[in-house]
């Protein structure tokens, strides 16, 4: 597996499983076509279609690609965390039962930890 070097900030998110600040991520307001990817391994995360605006602050997507998220509980008890299934890399948390889209669910992702690809033009 080749690993992307991350920069201080990136790895504060990704390795140290920080939180970007609200609001401030690339990909909070961002609504392009194409598949956003882990941004340490490449491995695909996220479809487009996937992402809603939920005006939590950070990227919210109501599905994942299948296989791509591993969870597991988080240190604080509470929330369940998001992990790119591939390399491990710390991606948010995912909550569920909120009503914010049909699927009820709602990724939480740092955009720090992701890549955004546009979809070809065909
Ligand atoms: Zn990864």
């Amino acid at each position: 597996m080749k690993l992307n070097k991350l920069t201080p900030v990136e790895e504060s998110v990704i390795i140290k499983k920080g939180t970007e600040p609200a609001y401030t991520g690339k990909y909070e307001n961002f609504f392009q076509n194409g598949i956003y990817v882990c941004r340490q391994c490449g491995a695909s995360l996220y479809k487009s279609a996937s992402k809603f605006h939920s005006g939590c602050g950070w990227p919210s997507f109501d599905d994942e690609i299948a296989g791509s998220v591993a969870r597991q509980a988080d240190k604080d008890g509470i929330r369940t965390e998001i992990l790119c299934s591939v390399c491990g890399g710390h991606l948010g948390h995912v909550f569920e039962g909120e009503g914010f889209t049909p699927k009820n669910s709602r990724h939480c992702v740092n955009s720090v930890s992701l890549d955004f690809i546009p979809e070809q033009k065909k």
